[in-house]
């Protein structure tokens, strides 16, 4: 691990020591073989221990495998995050699933029948409401607007005027500020984000009783003849408040094998997401000094159809939800880890709005009746607790099905040149596995190589430091 009084140069040169020690090894032809069977990992997971092949009959010992004779007597695995910033390899390896998956709810294949292309289908935008302006980027025609501008704008009763005249570039770090910190709800930005995957459910049942209503059905007869699928990812906007994006389908009663009735057309499902957008709130628990509060979504609800050959493709879709699939709240000036019993919020690494969201859910987590929602424990993703991507039961296949197959055929690779695989049949073979967790990581040298031989990038924030008490 870099010490934190090390100038870059001295850093620099610590790693190039590192990765040349690492490379004159004797077992550097097995170290680069794992480096590339993870895929190029950033932070792998070092494993030790042992796998038996036993006859189930006798017992006997019919081949071992054991970490052993792995570099440094332990085995590197792939992390399989999610996450960008910890992970560029294993986070482009979810998108792309994620990208296959959405792909398949919409053209087929995966499983789905191409006829799926029939069934209307709508790519939704739900936003939070306002908790306060913020300095935004406006654009006209592509050229930048002024932020807020107001002319004759009072001044708050913290002494601010709540107007920018400012046309904020992309990359401009105010983007996301409040105008003014103290005015701004913080209280209400929470809250909706710890609530917002209830308002999604209670909008997908308000959507089906719209949908049913419109058949002119119960909701338990639209079951017989429709199913409303989808596939879900919640984007951080840049204020610190989660807002999702679906890919919302029409099919039959057996999914999307079958289809939609006549009846449920595109109009339908848009005039049914655009009422049960509007229709829905949830109520936050009261608290003795906080008064209970109904949220819904913000007015923004953008509903557009999805065609093969129109305006929004089913290609632009599954490839801008696959995108913020990877994408998590450290985007908008957060941490990407839990807090920890011995952080100073002071010194956290964060945006001074982020660091009040963050302050927030700590005040507010520490009330008993607010518990269930658990905002101590989710600060640092200030408030939101739900799933990234998420999808109904029958919109395509599965991101597990997708990895297993991968899986599958990784291991055989594996057990190839391992020279293992002597058994034709696994299942008239006893496995007993024995792991230990390690620890996971690269030293600033093997993250170099690593990067090197699978031509993927080093993390963003430089090579992740070694963690737990591997070699
Ligand atoms: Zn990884
Ligand atoms: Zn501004
Ligand atoms: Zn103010």
């Amino acid at each position: 691990m870099p010490h934190p009084a090390l100038t870059p140069l001295a850093a620099r040169d610590m790693a190039a020591r590192d990765m040349a020690a690492r490379a004159n090894r004797p077992d550097y032809a097995r170290w680069a073989a794992r480096a590339r069977a993870t895929g190029g990992c950033a932070q792998p997971i070092h494993l030790r221990g042992r796998v038996d092949y036993r006859d189930p009959l006798t017992g006997e010992l019919l081949h071992r495998y054991s970490t052993l004779h792995e570099p440094g007597g332990v085995l590197r695995v792939a992390c399989k995050t999610r996450r960008a910033s910890r992970c560029p390899a294993c986070a482009e390896v979810y998108r792309a699933d994620t990208y296959q998956l959405v792909r398949a709810g919409l053209v087929g294949g995966k499983g789905v029948p191409d006829s799926v292309t029939q069934h209307p289908a709508a790519f939704v935008t739900l936003t939070a409401p306002s908790f306060g302006p913020v300095h935004a980027r406006r654009e006209k025609a592509g050229t930048a607007q002024p932020c807020h501008p107001r002319r004759n704008a009072t001044p708050c009763p913290h002494g601010r005027v709540l107007s920018c005249a400012t046309r904020h570039s992309t990359d401009d770090h105010k983007l996301g500020e409040p105008l003014c910190p103290d005015c701004y709800d913080t209280t209400g930005s929470v809250l909706f984000n710890a609530l917002a995957p209830e308002l999604w459910r209670r909008f997908t049942l308000a959507l089906r009783r719209r949908v049913a209503k419109t058949g002119g059905l119960l909701v338990r007869e639209l079951r017989d003849v429709l199913t409303v699928s989808f596939a879900k990812v919640a984007e951080y906007q840049r204020r610190g408040v989660v807002h999702f994006h679906a890919v919302i389908r029409f099919d039959g009663p057996d999914g999307p094998t079958s289809p939609p009735p006549a009846w449920a057309t595109h109009e339908v499902l848009a005039d049914a997401v655009d009422q049960a957008a509007s229709a829905v709130t949830v109520s936050t628990p009261a608290a003795a000094c906080l008064p209970s509060r109904s949220l819904a979504w913000g007015s923004q609800v953008d509903v557009r159809p999805i065609t093969t050959t129109g305006e929004l493709t089913d290609q632009a879709v599954a490839g801008y939800i696959a995108k913020y699939a990877t994408k998590a709240a450290e985007c908008v000036g957060t941490l990407d880890r839990r807090l920890r019993a011995t952080d100073e919020l002071t010194d956290l690494p964060v945006t001074g709005h982020a660091r009040r969201l963050i302050a927030e859910c700590l005040r507010l987590g520490a009330l008993p009746e607010l518990a269930d929602l658990r905002l101590s424990e989710w600060a640092h993703m200030l408030g939101f607790r739900g799933h990234f991507s998420t999808k109904s039961r029958r919109y395509s296949t599965t991101l597990g099905t997708l990895r297993a197959a991968r899986i599958e055929h990784n291991q055989r690779e594996h057990h190839i040149t391992t020279g293992r695989l002597p058994f034709d049949d696994e299942d008239q073979v006893l496995v007993i596995a024995d792991w230990r967790y390690l620890g996971q990581g690269l030293t600033p040298g093997e993250a170099i190589l690593t990067a090197a031989l699978t031509g993927k990038p080093l993390p963003p924030l430089g090579p992740t430091a070694l963690k737990g008490a591997s070699v």
